[in-house]
């Protein structure tokens, strides 16, 4: 059993990201993520806060808008267009959930499409299916990356997508096309879930619910990409699969923590990193390798 070490590849990709902050700086560029929240979720907090700390880690720029909960939807419109407008800014995010009041898709909608680091905007959603995208979301592209790390090559796989969100599912089942698997998309619709995992080569899971995806769901050999980040009452961190009964069982799986996660976060650090070169016309190959 491989285990997909998110972790430490991520540890890689902050020396070349890091390097490649090093060079801009030289020609007077440094890239800058402006990350807004609004109100206190915690959980947003704490990946915030990983953001911060990778983008310090690389020598980026980083600035952290903290909107209360009475923010009207304006309000928060108002600061984007601020950092839209503003040169020094090369990515923008708005960390969800949003306070109920407040629409999320208008939110990503707003942000200047070359600032759209997240990759959630529409127009940037229409490219990833053009197969032309500039800016894809962040955990898909981290999943995929993360894979070819390994020398896994998804091309012909029987591949199951288990959810179908706007910036986990639905953008990992389209790039896993691109990349020639045979993709099935499950939700919590579907008639016989397990129907579909049993014969699957690869699984991405994506619904958020601890522990959910037993050994009973799997064929032997199966390649399982846990995305789920659950958190347990007594405050341990768990995926949405359970780890301890299935990794026998798998070919090669990523932990919770400690898999999708960190890549996720070195995938916005590339696309910040990507948008202040094109922002400046810059050669992202001279960069970025
Ligand atoms: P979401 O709530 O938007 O979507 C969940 C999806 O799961 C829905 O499409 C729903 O149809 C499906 N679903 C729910 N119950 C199901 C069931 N019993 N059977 C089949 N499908 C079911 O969630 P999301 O934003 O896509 O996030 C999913 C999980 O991934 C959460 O735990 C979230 O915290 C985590 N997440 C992790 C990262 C990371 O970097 N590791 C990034 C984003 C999200």
């Amino acid at each position: 059993m491989e285990i997909l070490d998110g972790r430490q590849r991520s540890q890689e990709l902050t020396e070349l990201y890091t390097q490649a902050v090093e060079k801009l700086k030289k020609v007077s560029v440094t890239p800058k993520l402006v990350v807004i929240t609004v109100g206190e979720d915690p959980a947003s907090f704490v990946y915030v806060r990983q953001k911060k700390r990778r983008a310090e880690a690389v020598g980026m720029d980083f600035e952290w808008v903290t909107l209360g909960d009475e923010t009207s939807q304006e309000e928060l419109e108002a600061t984007i267009d601020k950092f839209n407008d503003d040169s020094k800014t090369s990515g923008i995010i708005v960390q969800f959930p949003l306070p109920n009041h407040l629409s999320e898709s208008r939110a990503m909608d707003r942000i200047a499409i070359e600032k759209d680091v997240d990759g959630f905007h529409y127009y940037n959603a229409g490219l990833l299916v053009a197969g032309k995208a500039e800016f894809k979301p962040c955990t898909p592209k981290g999943i995929l990356n993360l894979l070819e790390a390994h020398d896994i090559d998804v091309a012909g796989m029987d591949a199951v997508v288990i959810g179908r969100s706007q910036i986990v599912g639905m953008p990992i089942a389209i790039d896993l096309i691109h990349h020639n698997a045979t993709v099935t998309v499950c939700h919590s619709r579907t008639k016989d879930l397990k129907f579909h995992t049993q014969r699957a080569d690869l699984i991405v899971v994506a619904i958020g619910n601890a522990h959910m995806l037993d050994a009973s769901y799997i064929k032997e050999g199966t390649i399982l990409i846990d995305v789920g980040i659950n958190r347990l009452d007594d405050g341990k961190l768990v995926g949405d699969v359970d780890y301890e009964d299935v990794k026998d069982k798998v070919k090669a799986i990523t932990p919770v923590p400690g898999g999708v996660g960190p890549m996720t976060v070195a995938m916005l650090m590339e696309q910040t990193i990507l948008a202040a070169i094109r922002q400046h016309g810059l050669d992202s190959r001279e960069f970025l390798g």
